[in-house]
């Protein structure tokens, strides 16, 4: 058996949920982007964790309004990864969403300049699907861009 392997390399890596971030991803193919929260003591959870690691009292997936801040980033100059090898350059951002100092979610900077992005420029989510997959991912835009 040959595998095509310029098939499966021409998608980038899909995301494998294990049981504390299937409800991230169950949200995001229904739309929405949702993040791991106590139900106890309300802290939000970034990565995911079954139970609090501030209380231990237990957590849910709440949807969340999708602005944040920059918090950093950087410019992919070199095509590095699968899907995204004639995309380049392009920015990941690390973004710090407006619920929670410190609660913060990557993903790809989109709608602006890579020159024009900096830290604590304003952003909102939206989902984009997932090239070579069921997936969908959030990216994020400048407010007020279209
Ligand atoms: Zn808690």
């Amino acid at each position: 058996m040959t595998a095509d392997l310029s098939e499966a390399f021409s998608f980038p890596p899909q995301p494998d949920p294990d049981a504390d971030s299937r409800g991230f991803w169950a949200a995001t193919a229904e739309g929405r982007l949702a993040m791991c929260r106590c139900q106890s003591c309300g802290l939000w959870l970034q990565p995911p964790l079954e139970r609090c690691r501030v209380c231990a009292g237990p957590t849910e997936f709440e949807d969340v309004a999708g602005t944040g801040t920059v918090y950093t980033f950087i410019v992919q100059r070199q095509a590095a990864v699968a899907g995204y090898l004639d995309k380049v350059p392009y920015v990941v951002g690390l973004i710090e969403l407006d619920e929670q100092l410190g609660l913060r979610l990557p993903g790809r900077i989109v709608g602006v300049e890579p020159g024009e992005v900096v830290c604590g420029l304003r952003v909102q989510a939206e989902l984009v699907d997932l090239p070579g997959g069921e997936y969908r991912v959030p990216v994020f835009r400048p407010l007020g861009a279209e």
